[in-house]
């Protein structure tokens, strides 16, 4: 095997090894059928129990919660900015956001788009390098859910619990941080995420939801953007992008063999703290963007004194196999995204090469 980057991408980012292996094992017969899962009918007995084994083992890592379905959906994070508001705004209503970043700030302009848009907190003034209070967020009166995103992958920010959002449904994008740590699913009306961090390769988006918010939509909408036809179709409607279903199925396993949420949130946590300790440990050498209790334990942004020592860094860091440090280009500055497959190994390379750069660039 060829040597594999240090891979800080941002997503789609770095898979398991293990699951890639075992898919290049696969690849060209799949259980014995003489082709690819990629070649075969998404109607067929085998791709079906691909697909419903996902959702299952999806589902299983949530403990089971009852009233949930896992839909597989395409168009990305980005269609669901849309479908959300379009499926459940009615006359009257608005979406309330949490306004806590760069994500944020798009899922909201698509329900001003789609229905009416509503501010429940924002951080804006802080330059979203905080996200809102918990106590600061109220949903408004006629809203008709109150919408978060977990986890700003361009900032570095991350909720650590989610506000109660009493009767009104709670719905989360957590498109960079679902399946890194544990948290109680039945607070959420809804969840959805871009399978590409996280779950697997780009091309699905996870959706999991209470079924009573998904099996009946509008009939005014198209039909292939209404949650319901995905409801009481099982995914199965139109041709599902089954070979990125297949490799999250693999992924799903593979978390399952690290202990499940509660695995891998601890050696999230344990690879976050180490670069953070590194950062601070730093005399101010490098400094983190986002505040303390922000911080994000999936992307970790960070800076320099001036641009020019970051460019500096990106470059030496790239010499040594480090790829995706450079920061979003809408703010500039470096990041590690440090999602469940990166091992905690390659922190440790990469606060030595940090330290290291220090000790002899600064
Ligand atoms: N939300 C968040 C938090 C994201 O990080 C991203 C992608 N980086 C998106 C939404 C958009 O996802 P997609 O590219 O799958 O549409």
């Amino acid at each position: 095997l060829s040597k594999r980057a240090y891979n800080f991408n941002a997503g789609p980012a770095a898979l398991p090894l293990e699951v890639l292996e075992r898919a290049q094992a696969e690849f060209v017969d799949f259980r014995e059928s003489g082709m690819s899962i990629m070649e075969m009918s998404h109607r067929g007995v085998i791709y079906e129990s691909v697909h419903n084994e996902a959702q299952e083992r999806l589902l299983s890592l949530f403990g089971n919660p009852e009233g949930y379905k896992v839909l597989f959906l395409q168009g990305g994070a980005s269609t669901q900015f849309a479908m959300i508001p379009m499926n459940f705004i009615s006359a009257g209503q608005v979406g309330s956001y949490v306004m806590s970043g760069s994500w944020a700030d798009k899922a909201y302009k698509e329900a001003k788009l789609a229905g009416g848009a509503h501010v429940a907190a924002s951080s804006e003034d802080k330059s979203f390098l905080a996200i809102p209070d918990l106590k600061s967020i109220q949903a408004a009166d006629n809203a008709a859910y109150l919408h978060v995103t977990s986890n700003e992958t361009i900032e570095g920010t991350q909720y650590a619990e989610f506000p109660d959002s009493g009767s009104i449904p709670l719905i989360g994008d957590m498109s960079s941080d679902i399946l890194s740590r544990s948290f109680d699913i039945n607070k959420f009306g809804l969840i959805y995420a871009g399978a590409q961090k996280n779950l697997g390769p780009s091309g699905v988006t996870v959706v999991i939801a209470k079924e009573e918010m998904i099996a009946e939509s509008p009939s005014n909408i198209p039909t292939i953007l209404r949650y319901s036809t995905h409801y009481n179709n099982n995914s199965l409607y139109n041709t599902p992008p089954s070979y990125s279903i297949y490799m999250v199925n693999e992924v799903l396993k593979w978390i399952g063999e690290q202990g499940g949420l509660a695995g891998v949130e601890s050696k999230n946590r344990d690879k976050a703290g180490l670069l953070y300790n590194t950062i601070d440990g730093s005399d101010g050498y490098y400094r983190g963007v986002a505040e303390q209790g922000s911080r994000s334990i999936m992307n970790v942004t960070f800076r320099m004194q001036s641009e020019d020592a970051e460019k500096q860094f990106v470059k030496a860091a790239e010499k040594e196999g480090f790829i995706g440090l450079k920061g979003h280009r809408s703010v500039g500055g470096l990041r590690a995204s440090i999602y469940n497959a990166v091992p905690y190994e390659n922190i440790k390379v990469l606060v030595d090469f940090m330290n290291h750069f220090r000790q002899t660039q600064g």
